[in-house]
Parts: structure tokens; C-alpha cells; sequence
């Protein structure tokens, strides 16, 4: 099948700034990919070189089997949303989001029938007298998402658009977009640092670190495989493991990660087990998180809060699967 977005050994340079280097990439049509990566990892730049914001200085992009090469950003069937909404404050609710249609050459009751429409798919019937100063930081980016849907485009880009929302808010928004990209079937190009946010709202995921993709996956597979220290680092939290370490449980010399919450904690062990002493303890709600310090090695483990957490000073053991530690591609 046509991929939605290919990117061909593309690459931007600012100056020296490297921002997208020779990256290749497919997006699936109907997928919600998400890009995930530090501040300065090159993700917005990917998804101004897909609106047509921006020009490769190498290699080609394709949107749905078309070269994007000189075809300005209001032909690409492709729509962005803002961090920033980037709403008219002088225009009311029904005309920001009619506005794409109005450029366009579209009659008024067509295009306010459609941005009716619109409003009602983002849950805000009935909110089109309003003007954008009228609406609370949620309902903004409803409308944002409204204008951005209203000339049905094929493939919608996110900034991080959930980035001026409060924690709950912000949860509901993850839940509803997802439900909305499934029913519409529109490629959703989505742009976070939140790693919680790309592994619950993405099908795939894509890890970008100084302009490369680290590793492209299910969020499962980014999750539980990541291939490089970098994305078991920045995909959750995980310990790293040295050769030496790794060659004593697994039998092979290599770099390992093992997550938090597969350690347990305990006072007694049966069997294989390292020895422990508890060096701090962080209350974090639902679990604990405990730092260990065993054999020369700090390692954290992640406790459920209900059950008899050790206190600091206590000494432990650690039991884990043999499976549970995962074999890093690289030697360092
Ligand atoms: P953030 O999460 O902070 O938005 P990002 O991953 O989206 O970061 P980009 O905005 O794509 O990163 O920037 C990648 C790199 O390219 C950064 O080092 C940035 O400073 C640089 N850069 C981006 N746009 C320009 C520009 N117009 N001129 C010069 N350098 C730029």
C-alpha cells in the first residue's frame, strides 16, 4: 500500500544545525504515528517539511505516492494544528473554523455548514457566535482541531497540541483524539516529548534524537525492546546494565536494560537473587520507587505503594526474570 508520508534520505540543514539528517520514512495511510524526541531532536522540522513549510536541502518526500517537491502547503491535502491555536481573536468561532473553506472560494452557507459540522465531530455544537477570548484553553483547542478537519484533509499534522493543557484535560483530549482519528481514518502526524503521551495515543512511534530516527515501532516494541541506550533511556525510565552484569544472567557480554518494575523487592529469596540496600525511597502515588545499591551498581526498582515497602537502610534482595533483561543492539 502507498505509504501516507515517505521521506527519502531527507535531510534540513540550518548553517551546520543538522535538524533532520538523512532520514527515511514511511507513515501508513489510516495510522496515528506519533514523533517523539528532546526539545531540538528535529520533530517539528519533519512536520514542516511535510506541510510544505519547509524545504528538504536532500533527498525527496512523498505525500500518498505524489512528489511534494514545489507543491506549495495549501495544495498538499495536508492540514496542521498548532501548539499555539493560531485562531483569528477578531473572527468568531463558526468563521475561524470556516476560514480554510472561505480562501477557498466556498459560499458562506456551504462553509458554515460545514464548520457546523466540524464543531460538532470536536464535541462544541452550538459554540459558533462565540470569539476565541470567550473560551476556555480546552475548548480553543477544539476549535484549533475543528478549523484543521473542516476541508477534510488526508493527513493532519500535530505540534504538540496538547502541550497548554492541564494534566486531566490534557488525558481527556489523548482519549478523544484517539477516538476521533480511528472513526475519521485520517493519518495523524502527532509531535510530543511526552513519552506517556506517544505510547498510550500512537500506533507507531517514531524516537528521534539530533535529527535521526533511533528506532521506529509499535509503542509495545519501543517499550520493551528498545534497541539503543538512548531509547530505553528516554522511553520510560530503565537501568542500565554493564557487560559484566548482563554476562552473569544472560550469558552473553553486552549492554542490557531492565525496567523498574520488573525487579522485585524482597527480605528473603529462594534460589538466584541479588543482594541489596535500600538508598532511597520516593513515594509517587501509586508505586514506589526505590533506589538499590547493589555490587557497585545503583539500580531502581518500581514497588507497588499498597504492599510493605522497605524503608532506607533496609537490606534486600532482588529477584527478576532472566527474560525481563532485554540485549542492547550496541556495544557501548
Ligand atoms: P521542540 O520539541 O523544542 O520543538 P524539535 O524536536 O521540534 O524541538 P526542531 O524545532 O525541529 O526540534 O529543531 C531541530 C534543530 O534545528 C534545533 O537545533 C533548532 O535550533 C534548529 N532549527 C530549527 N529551525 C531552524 C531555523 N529556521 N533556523 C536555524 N535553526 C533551526
Amino acid at each position: 500500500m502507498t505509504p501516507a508520508v515517505s521521506f527519502q534520505k531527507v535531510a534540513r540543514h540550518f548553517g551546520a544545525v543538522k535538524a533532520v539528517d538523512a532520514l527515511d520514512l514511511d507513515i501508513v495511510a489510516g495510522e496515528f504515528f506519533a514523533m517523539l524526541g528532546p526539545s531540538g531532536s528535529g520533530k517539528t522540522t519533519c512536520l514542516r517539511l511535510i506541510a510544505g513549510f519547509e524545504q528538504p536541502t536532500a533527498g525527496t518526500i512523498s505525500i500518498f505516492g505524489e512528489r511534494a517537491e514545489g507543491v506549495p502547503p495549501y495544495r498538499r491535502n495536508v492540514n496542521t494544528v498548532f501548539q499555539d491555536y493560531a485562531l483569528f481573536p477578531h473572527l468568531n468561532v463558526l468563521d475561524n473554523v470556516a476560514y480554510g473553506l472561505m480562501v477557498k472560494g466556498i459560499g458562506k452557507t456551504e462553509r458554515h455548514k460545514a464548520a457546523e459540522e466540524a464543531l460538532a465531530l470536536v464535541q462544541l455544537p452550538g459554540y459558533g457566535a462565540r470569539r476565541p477570548g470567550q473560551l476556555s484553553g480546552g475548548q480553543r483547542q477544539r476549535v484549533a482541531l475543528a478549523r484543521a478537519l473542516v476541508n477534510q484533509p488526508k493527513v493532519l499534522l500535530l505540534d504538540e497540541p496538547l502541550g497548554a493543557l492541564d494534566l486531566k484535560l490534557r488525558e481527556n483530549m489523548q482519549e478523544e483524539l484517539k477516538s476521533l482519528q480511528k472513526a475519521l481514518g485520517i493519518t495523524f502526524v502527532f509531535v510530543t516529548h511526552d513519552q506517556g503521551e506517544a505510547l498510550s495515543m500512537a500506533d507507531r512511534v517514531a524516537v528521534f534524537n539530533d535529527g535521526k530516527i533511533m528506532q521506529v515501532g509499535s509503542p509495545q516494541e519501543i517499550y520493551q525492546r528498545p534497541k539503543t541506550r538512548f531509547v530505553a533511556d528516554f522511553v520510560g525510565s530503565s537501568n542500565m546494565l554493564p557487560p559484566d552484569f548482563v554476562q552473569r544472567y544472560c550469558g552473553q557480554r553486552r549492554w542490557g536494560s531492565l525496567r523498574p518494575e520488573a525487579i522485585r523487592v524482597a527480605r528473603a529469596a529462594t534460589g538466584e537473587a541479588v543482594q541489596a540496600r535500600v538508598s532511597g525511597v520516593s513515594y509517587l502515588g501509586a508505586a514506589t520507587r526505590l533506589a538499590l545499591d547493589t555490587e557497585g551498581l545503583r539500580l531502581h526498582a518500581s514497588v507497588p505503594s499498597g504492599t510493605t515497602v522497605p524503608e532506607q537502610g533496609d537490606a534486600v534482595v532482588l529477584t527478576f526474570n532472566r527474560d525481563a533483561i532485554h540485549l542492547m543492539d550496541e556495544a557501548t
